[in-house]
């Protein structure tokens, strides 16, 4: 607006301004006060969600949470959604974006949310397994997450709620898994005031034009919490709180099943008529599961599944910082699996994560038949280049794809050699048996090396059945 104003408005605004700066001096008992933040979009809740249509997987929280106990909650989609399908017409893309902006808001305005906002991070589609890092990567994860912890500092939530940061069974997408990674990183980060300072910075003149201080405020959520798309959920019991979506809402007189098949309803181009159809045949089975999510941590304390907002009042708590990244004392050699759980094994005790290392070992689905790739890192702290002789123990049926191993390192080869304070990294494409029936199996792998038995590394694989 700056440029284009013309220069007798300028001068209007200047003498107005004038006009209250002389008013106020004439006061003395008047102190100057600073503004609040705007209370329009203060929320107790705030959600950090991956794609549009992710929200819906607990909308039947949200609806109870907002239409009966009058929290407020505000929405962050990470992403658009442009690579998602279109089931209702041509439009793709970026144009698919646009749509399912607008879907969004219109499924959480029928749970009573109007903060809506996205961070518009892209939409990745993995061709081969999912892989948190390759969503980071693809979403700039500093600059999303400068934006993530503007959404915390801007709506100052009691709680956070995101998508479980782990590779699980289920739909797994990486997205879900960076939106996990990303909102715990801007829980940690909202209130130290080292973090993107220019947030927090107060504004030059908010009064005039052009100012690039953002003056928001330094926030420490209270309690954060995830939920998963994982396809089996024994791993979630007793970890946080359970909701029943067949409970009826006291307001609005519906299960909050029904409310949550409405939410989704809103989401044409990924479900088409199916929800719509579901609401009027009162087949809502899929929306009745009971609702569950993890305490990834709780700083005022509370029951591990006591309802998400125990113990949350109303008043700011200071800042608490985390761990931080500290070296672990692993051996001289050792191997462990990469990718996304290498990764994973550093992020979660450095963000006080105290209850993710031991909720799920390493796991994985594939179809039968599906080759991908697994990721093992060789690890020689010593001083001298050490040879690692690595075996693997394969359940019958599963064969190593030599044809698509990396050329400087061709599998089956076995032997790798580690440089001095080095890592190697061995890439081995599997492929996995066909199956009769789906079901659990496991890989191991050790290593010989430097005379010392290096392991074992396992990974339990749910393979997909014909
Ligand atoms: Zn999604």
């Amino acid at each position: 607006m700056g440029p284009t104003i013309s220069i007798s408005r300028r001068w209007a605004l200047i003498n107005c301004l004038s006009v209250i700066t002389l008013g106020q001096v004439a006061n003395s008992q008047q102190l100057p006060t600073n503004p609040p933040p705007d209370e329009r979009f203060k929320a107790d809740v705030l959600v950090i969600a991956p794609h549009p249509d992710d929200e819906s997987t607990i909308a039947g929280y949200l609806a109870k949470a907002v239409l009966d106990e009058h929290r407020r909650v505000a929405v962050v989609v990470t992403t658009r959604g442009d690579a998602g399908q279109n089931l209702v017409g041509y439009e793709q893309a970026r144009s698919l974006a646009e749509i399912r902006e607008i879907e969004t808001r219109r499924a959480l305005a029928s749970i009573g949310i109007t903060n809506v906002f996205f961070l518009r991070a892209p939409d990745t589609f993995g061709q081969d397994l999912p892989d948190v890092l390759r969503s980071l990567e693809t979403s700039n994860h500093g600059s999303s997450l400068g934006e993530a912890v503007r959404f915390i500092r801007l709506t100052r939530p009691e709680v956070v709620i995101t998508m479980l940061p782990a590779t699980v069974v289920g739909e797994n997408h990486e997205d879900h898994q960076a939106a996990g990674v990303i909102a715990t990183e801007a829980f940690d980060l909202a209130g130290d005031p080292t973090w993107f300072p220019e947030q927090v910075a107060a504004p030059e003149d908010r009064l005039w034009y052009g100012n690039l201080m953002e003056g928001l405020r330094l926030w420490q959520p209270k309690k954060l919490y995830y939920y998963t798309d994982a396809s089996h959920l024994d791993f979630v019991k007793g970890k946080g709180p359970e909701y029943s979506m067949t409970a009826v809402s006291p307001s609005q007189h519906v299960s909050y099943a029904r409310l949550a098949a409405r939410e989704l309803s809103f989401h044409r181009t990924q479900y088409g008529g199916e929800p719509a159809k579901a609401l009027a045949t009162n087949n809502l089975h899929d929306f009745e599961q009971p609702l569950a999510f993890v305490l990834a941590k709780s700083l005022v304390g509370g029951a591990v599944t006591g309802d998400i907002m125990e113990r949350v009042g109303s008043g700011q708590i200071p800042f608490a910082p985390v761990r931080g990244y500290r070296p672990d004392d692993t051996p001289a050699l050792s191997m462990e699996l990469g990718e996304g759980w290498a990764f994973y094994r550093r992020f979660y005790p450095a963000h006080n994560l105290d209850i993710m290392p031991g909720l799920l070992s390493p796991e994985l689905g594939v179809g039968g038949g599906q080759h991908f790739p697994v990721l093992l890192l060789l690890h020689n702290t010593t001083d001298k280049p050490v040879t690692f002789h690595l075996r693997a123990q394969l359940p019958q049926g599963w064969i190593v794809d030599s044809t698509s191993a990396q050329h400087s390192h061709p599998w089956p080869m076995s032997d790798f050699i580690a440089a001095p304070h080095d890592d190697f990294a061995v890439r081995i494409r599997l492929v996995a048996p066909r199956l009769e029936k789906s079901q659990w199996q496991t890989i191991t792998w050790t290593a010989d090396a430097d005379g010392r038995e290096i392991g074992p590394v396992s990974l339990r694989v749910y393979v997909g059945g014909q």
